[in-house]
């Protein structure tokens, strides 16, 4: 098993959360024996993009990216962001995470300047060529067609939480959608699975959040759990899975993810 993963990649991961400042060593360790040759490591603000890159420069399994969370409704924040990304974009792989939340952000006039603060990042993706980690919340649909409006062309939607009807044009335009092991106990996940063709997917852990278990820290030790859950979908062996997710992962990062 450990042979077959050895190349697989956690695309979304948030590292640099507390909650794995006093073993985050260990934590890398145990992915490696799980067969995870890097972590996509996803930031929320400025200081988690900064302490993203401090950790890829100690740990090389550690892919570091920067975004800015969409609850974040600050245009100073948000400008500061693409200035960090833009300074540093040769060291990042990824924007993120970036996109919209609908779920907790109600008002119109909030959501208005979340989706230019939105638009700017999908902009900056394709001006610097790097790929976008998409966080969509009770949004899916209009995660999707702003992205198409852009004219994106490198996307992950991380956790997608919609119905597969709303994710199929995203399908279409060749974006990506990564499972996480949460997948073991979401009928929505499980359903998207199902429904969503094997070339589009990637895995991720979100760690620390989104594991079999709700309440438990996830982390990127069990990305194997969504190999399995998606095999167990699509009545596929594992191993036709991983590689499949592998050559998806090197379809959307390619050389800004060189495995050590
Ligand atoms: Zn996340």
């Amino acid at each position: 098993m450990n042979s077959i993963l050895l190349s697989l990649i956690d695309t979304h991961a948030h590292l640099c959360s507390p909650e794995f400042d006093h073993d985050l060593g260990e934590v890398l360790a145990r992915a490696r024996a799980a067969g995870v040759g890097a972590v996509i490591a996803v930031g929320e603000t400025l200081a988690d993009a900064e302490r993203n890159l401090d950790l890829a420069e100690k740990l090389p399994m550690v892919k570091p990216a920067a975004g800015l969370y969409p609850t974040f409704l600050d245009p100073d924040q948000a400008a500061a962001m693409v200035e960090f990304i833009r300074r540093h974009r040769e060291k990042l792989s990824a924007i993120g995470e970036v996109g919209l939340d609908y779920w907790a952000v109600k008002a119109e006039a909030d959501r208005e300047l979340q989706r230019e603060i939105f638009k700017n990042f999908i902009r900056l993706s394709g001006e610097l060529g790097l790929p976008l980690n998409v966080h969509s919340r009770s949004a899916g649909r209009h995660v999707v067609a702003m992205l198409l409006e852009e004219g994106a062309t490198r996307v992950q939607l991380h956790a997608f939480d919609g119905k597969s009807s709303a994710a199929l044009p995203a399908v279409e335009a060749g974006y990506f959608f990564s499972i996480p092991p949460s997948v073991v106990r979401s009928r929505q996940k499980q359903k998207l699975v199902k429904h969503l063709p094997l070339s589009c997917l990637l895995v991720e852990t979100d760690s620390p959040v989104l594991g079999p278990e709700p309440g438990v820290r996830n982390e990127p030790a069990n990305l194997p759990l969504a190999i399995r859950a998606i095999a167990e979908i699509k009545s596929l062996p594992e191993q036709s899975v991983a590689e499949a997710v592998s050559e998806n992962t090197a379809r959307l990062y390619g050389s800004l993810l060189s495995i050590s």
